[in-house]
């Protein structure tokens, strides 16, 4: 009982000598890949603030980044920060919305009222025709 005791302790001290030499010796391919897997990850939680970001008006891809870099900080920013309206507007237009001309609400393309205020767009298209042709 007593060597192999003495052994188990020569084996635990071994390998905490041990132990250490790898920490300090780790290879390069090990490293990289470690590397490559914080990245990795970074780019993906990254990209809940960036979707957040773009919700509100805001640009996708500089808010990836810095959701990647400190998304610590760039998650509650991009939860409290404003919305953009204008840019907001301006990506509503673009993807087909029109503005309401009496409450300046943003309504689908194909809606014949406003949901918002009740506005009759196609009574407005009506007199509009008309008004073409005099
Ligand atoms: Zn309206």
């Amino acid at each position: 009982m007593a060597p192999g005791r003495a052994n188990f302790f020569k084996l635990k001290r071994r390998g905490a000598t041990g132990g250490l030499r790898t920490v300090g010796a780790l290879s390069p391919t090990i490293r990289l890949g470690q590397i490559v897997e914080i990245l990795l990850v970074a780019a993906l939680i990254g990209l809940i603030p960036a979707y957040i970001a773009q919700k509100k008006g805001r640009s996708f891809f500089p808010w990836w980044i810095y959701g990647a870099l400190l998304f610590i900080v760039a998650l509650p920013h991009a939860i409290l920060i404003k919305p953009n309206l204008p840019q907001m507007e301006r990506a509503a237009l673009d993807s087909g919305y029109k503005k309401c001309p009496r409450c300046a609400e943003m309504v689908k393309p194909n809606a014949k009222i406003c949901r918002f205020c009740g506005h009759n767009f196609d009574l407005q298209s009506r007199i509009g025709g008309i008004e073409g042709i005099r």
